[in-house]
């Protein structure tokens, strides 16, 4: 199960509202994965909380077939998506038949215990 903690609250909170978020570098405006708290450009430390479209190309990608926790059920993808906005991001992906450079767009799940979490579903053709 997710679990929230202080950095993390803002995410889940823009989860619960089928928002996706990632942060912005105040100093020079690069977007930066939800989980950064440095910009890789300048260095800075002072960074806000912006909405992504929530849509991108799933950079890598892998197949869980044995479940990590009896509450998972296999077999379910896990990828690296790359947003269109930069950042890449881990995420699981809802995907027929998952490629790399597949199109995907931001879903979210909102399970009845634990935190709302986004998957990254295949943009139909
Ligand atoms: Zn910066």
């Amino acid at each position: 199960m997710i679990e929230r903690d202080h950095k993390s609250a803002a995410f889940f909170d823009a989860a619960a509202e089928d928002r996706l978020v990632i942060r912005r570098c105040i100093g020079c405006r690069q977007a930066l994965p939800p989980e950064a708290v440095v910009c890789t450009t300048c260095a800075g430390t002072d960074l806000e909380w912006v909405q992504a479209e929530g849509t991108g190309l799933l950079a890598s990608y892998t197949v869980v077939h044995r479940a990590p926790h009896p509450a998972y059920r296999v077999p379910y993808t896990i990828g690296v998506v790359e947003l269109d906005e930069g950042p890449w991001l881990y995420a699981r992906v809802n995907a027929e038949s998952p490629t790399v450079g597949l199109p995907v767009r931001v879903a979210f799940r909102h399970p009845e215990e634990g935190e709302s979490f986004p998957v990254f579903e295949e943009v139909p053709a």
